[in-house]
C-alpha cells in the first residue's frame, strides 16, 4: 500500500458520512487520495469544490479498480447492489467495508456478492449522524469521540480488521466490536425504533386539522422528541426494512406498554403512572453515565444528543 497510512481509498457515497469520513481522513493527511463515488454529477462537482476528494467519479467499478481501501456509505438497500457490482474489480489487496446501519442484510448480500473473497470485507457501522443529509452537511468532527462498531466476520483476516479500527480512530472515533446479530439488536432499540416513533407521531399530527396550531403552540421537548423525524425518508425505509426482524417484535411491546399506560389514565391510577415514569426517569438520568463511560471520557464529555 503507498503511504500515507490508508493509501488510496474510495468513499462511495459522498453524503453525511462519506463526506465527513472524506473530510476527517483529509484533515490527519492520513491518505494518499481519496476517489469520491456518487450518481448524481452534482454531487461529484460539490464534493470536488469543497476540496474533499481528489478524484470523483459516477463509475464504481473504475473507481475501485487501484484502491487500497473502498468505503460503502450509500443507503442500506443500495450498498447489497454495491457490493455485486464491485466485486470483479477489486484488486488483490484491498479491504472494503461499509457504514450501514443494519449489519445482517449486508453481510448476507457481501457473503452472496464476493464468495469466498468476503474474508476482505469487514462490515462498520459509526453511531454518529445528523438528520440532515448530502456533502453540504458532513464535517470533518463528525466522529471525534463517537463510537464505531465493526461486526468482524470469521472469514476476516485480522490485519485487515485492524486496518479498517485504525482508519477510524484516525477520525477520532472509539471502535468496539461485536457479533451482527447484537449490533442489529441493539440498533433497533436505541436507533430504529425511535426514529420509527418520530415518522409516526409528526405523521400522524400532520394529519390532523389543526396542524398548524399544533406546531405553532409546540415547546422544545416536541421539537428534541421529533428532532429525527427530519432524517432522509430513503435512508430510514431502507434501515427500517432491513432490520425488520429486530424491529417488528420490539414495536409490539411498545404498544403492550402503551396500552398499559393507557389503562392506567382509564383508571386514573396516579401511583403507578408516577411509579412508571420514575423508572423512566432514573434510567434516563443514568444515560449520559454509562455513555461517556463506555466511550472512555469524563462525564462532562459525553457525547450524547446528536447520533443517529
Ligand atoms: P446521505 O447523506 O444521503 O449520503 C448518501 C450518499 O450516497 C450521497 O452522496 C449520494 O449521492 C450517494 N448515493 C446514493 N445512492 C448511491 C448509489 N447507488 N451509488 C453511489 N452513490 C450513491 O446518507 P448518509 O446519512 O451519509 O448515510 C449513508 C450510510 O450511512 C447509510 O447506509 C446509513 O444507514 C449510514 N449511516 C447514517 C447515519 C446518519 O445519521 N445519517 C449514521 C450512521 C450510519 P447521489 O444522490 O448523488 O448519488
Amino acid at each position: 500500500m503507498a503511504d500515507p497510512a490508508f493509501g488510496h481509498v474510495v468513499i462511495v457515497g459522498i453524503g453525511l458520512i462519506g463526506g465527513s469520513l472524506a473530510r476527517a481522513l483529509k484533515a490527519q493527511g492520513a491518505t494518499e487520495r481519496i476517489t469520491g463515488v456518487a450518481r448524481s454529477q452534482q454531487t461529484l462537482d460539490r464534493a470536488l469544490e469543497l476540496g474533499i476528494v481528489d478524484a470523483a467519479m459516477r463509475d464504481v467499478s473504475a473507481a475501485v479498480r487501484d484502491a487500497d481501501i473502498v468505503v460503502l456509505a450509500t443507503p442500506v438497500a443500495s450498498i447489497n447492489a454495491l457490493l455485486a457490482g464491485i466485486s470483479a474489480s477489486l484488486p488483490e489487496q484491498c479491504v472494503v467495508t461499509d457504514a450501514g446501519s443494519v449489519k445482517g442484510s449486508i453481510v448476507d448480500a457481501a457473503r452472496q456478492a464476493l464468495g469466498e473473497g468476503v474474508s476482505r470485507f469487514v462490515p462498520g457501522h459509526p453511531i454518529a449522524g445528523t438528520e440532515e443529509s448530502g456533502v453540504d452537511a458532513s464535517f470533518a468532527t463528525l466522529f471525534q469521540h463517537r463510537r464505531v462498531i465493526l461486526t468482524p466476520l470469521r472469514e476476516n483476516r485480522p490485519g485487515d480488521v485492524a486496518l479498517i479500527r485504525t482508519m477510524w480512530e484516525s477520525c477520532g472515533a472509539v471502535v468496539s466490536e461485536m457479533p451482527v446479530d447484537e449490533h442489529d439488536a441493539i440498533l433497533a432499540a436505541t436507533s430504529h425504533l425511535p426514529h420509527l416513533l418520530a415518522f409516526a407521531l409528526v405523521d400522524f399530527l400532520s394529519a390532523r386539522d389543526n396542524q398548524r396550531e399544533i406546531f405553532a403552540n409546540s415547546a422544545g421537548g416536541f421539537r428534541d422528541f421529533t428532532r429525527i423525524a427530519a432524517s432522509n425518508p430513503v435512508m430510514w425505509r431502507d434501515i427500517c426494512l432491513a432490520n425488520r426482524e429486530q424491529l417488528i417484535p420490539l414495536l409490539s411491546e411498545i404498544q403492550a406498554q402503551l396500552s398499559s399506560y393507557r389503562s392506567l389514565l382509564e383508571t386514573g391510577d396516579g401511583l403507578a403512572l408516577e411509579q412508571a415514569f420514575e423508572r423512566a426517569k432514573r434510567a434516563r438520568d443514568e444515560l449520559p453515565g454509562i455513555v461517556a463511560a463506555s466511550l472512555g471520557l469524563p462525564l462532562e464529555e459525553d457525547t450524547g444528543g446528536v447520533e443517529e
